[in-house]
């Protein structure tokens, strides 16, 4: 049975990535309908940040995926934290010294140094087991504790990059047990999954480098090394570098609050480093559980593409509209408004939304791109008479316009859209105008914003007072110009 694990350390900023590293574990263990389990790591105190695992716990709850074991759930394998497993660490770390295979390192950090600048001067790569003193004293919380590496060639399948080997020269004398008394990663990670019974070990690529030394500890403990996935680095944008904080790139939270749906994070998220090798772009959960295969991560790194993610998060809006309909996109747009759209109820809000979901990137485009449904807009006489299909009319043409259109509309009496849109095709004919340029100077009339949906919709959900009145300021603006 597969069981698989997300580990993060809770250093306070999810990052893309770190989210990416949870989604093919998880997709891996739905699959199998086996077990996904979240583990905090936090032996770190120095990098430890308050509230931390709580974010990481909304941020899977967010994305949708249920741990099956981990904090707040339990498990058989509880606790989960590894600042409370000390006295297991303990437990293993007695049977490598028991077995002569760890030992106690009372060596200075200011010798340690020393022999680092030996190895420097003599241009050799400085590994502290060159150095292993011959009788360590016994070992006690205070005192690091250290692996008596067995440096031999070593080869291993990675289920990503394929079959690797490594030389003797990449193993040490790895630190098993801090000062502090807390374990390092190295050991740590080794001996959980070990507990926890996982069966693939999915992590970034950068701890590819140590694998020879956990091959190193699984051998001396007997263990079966689990499966080993290397997921693809994230690359910034440009460049050849990893996807760091200053690459644009905000947290996962911070996408979260602009209006990003968390079924576009997890679709761009799980895409970023693996295809089911068709041209589809869009999946949901369950597609993404039915296709994922380990096969198809890629190698090389994955680039971070922000307009990317922003088109799909349009696509998401799209699609929950078209299949579930208003009431469920309107759900999730809840908080996203301009602030005066609060005197407003439901179903005009509901009314606005349905005319222009399609043009959204992100829910919080409504806050800006709704605003003039909710209040009166300022008149900016510039938009009108520079605009490039305006510019040619003098003001009084165009507040001959707009005073036609209006009359004409004031004596329509059913105000349905396609009603509106018979209208203002008549009003084509009768002003002998073009459709840029009569339907321009009425959209901005009625929004003077960059953008409003189409105008017969824009007018419908507006409602008639609205819109006239709208177009009489305008006609009076451009009159007292
Ligand atoms: N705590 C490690 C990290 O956050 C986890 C690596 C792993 O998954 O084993 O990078």
């Amino acid at each position: 049975m597969i069981r698989t694990r997300f580990a993060p350390s809770p250093t306070g900023y999810i990052h893309i990535g770190n989210v990416r590293s949870a989604i093919y574990p998880y997709l891996l263990a739905r699959q199998g309908h086996g077990d996904f389990i979240l583990r905090i790591e936090d032996t770190d105190q120095a990098r430890y940040v308050e509230g931390a695992t709580k974010l990481i716990e909304e941020t899977l709850a967010w994305i949708g995926m249920q741990w099956d074991e981990g904090p707040i759930v339990g498990g058989p394998n509880a606790p989960y934290f590894q600042s409370e497993r000390k006295a297991i660490y303990h437990q293993w770390a007695q049977k490598l010294i028991d077995m002569g295979r760890a030992y106690a390192d009372d060596t200075s950090s200011e010798q340690i140094q020393k022999y680092r600048e030996e190895c420097a001067k003599n241009k050799v790569p400085y590994l502290y087991r060159n150095f292993r003193p011959e009788n360590p004293p016994a070992w006690h919380e205070g005192l690091p504790l250290r692996f008596r590496a067995d440096p031999k060639p070593r080869k291993w399948h990675d289920e990503v990059i394929g079959d690797l080997e490594a030389g003797p020269e990449v193993q040490d004398d790895i630190i098993l047990i801090k000062a502090d008394g807390l374990p390092t990663y190295n050991f740590a990670h080794i001996v959980d999954d070990a507990e926890m019974g996982v069966t693939h070990v999915m992590r970034g690529v950068e701890y590819l480098s140590s694998t020879p030394n956990y091959l190193a500890l699984y051998e001396a403990f007997g263990l079966n090394v689990p499966r080993l996935v290397s997921l693809p680095h994230i690359l910034a944008p440009t460049g050849n570098k990893k996807l760091g904080k200053r690459d644009g790139a905000k947290s996962v939270t911070e996408y979260r609050e602009d209006g990003v749906l968390a079924e576009a994070m997890l679709n761009y998220l799980a895409c970023l480093g693996w295809n089911d090798g068709t041209e589809q772009e869009i999946y949901t959960m369950e597609e993404l559980v039915q296709r994922f295969s380990l096969a198809k991560i890629q190698t090389s790194g994955a680039r971070y593409d922000e307009t990317k993610l922003l088109w799909m998060n349009g696509q998401w809006i799209r699609k929950i509209f078209d299949e579930e309909g208003v009431d469920a996109l309107y759900e999730r747009t809840l908080g996203f408004w301009p602030a005066a759209a609060d005197a407003y109820d439901d179903s005009y809000r509901k009314a606005v939304l349905s005319i222009l979901y399609d043009r959204l990137k992100t829910l919080s485009d409504l806050r800006e791109m709704t605003t003039y449904f909710f209040t009166d807009p300022v008149i900016d006489l510039d938009l009108i008479v520079n605009n490039k299909f305006l510019k040619k009319f003098s003001e009084e043409e165009l507040s001959d316009m707009l005073q036609i259109s209006s009359h004409k509309l004031e004596k329509l009496d059913d105000w349905q859209a396609d009603k509106l849109q018979t209208a203002l095709n008549e009003l084509l004919e009768e002003t002998g105008k073009k459709p840029a340029e009569l339907f321009s100077i009425i959209r901005i009339a009625l929004s003077f914003a960059p953008f409003s949906p189409a105008l017969h919709l824009t007018m419908n959900v507006l409602g008639k007072n609205v819109t006239l009145a709208r177009l009489q300021k305008v006609v009076t603006a451009l009159e007292n110009d």
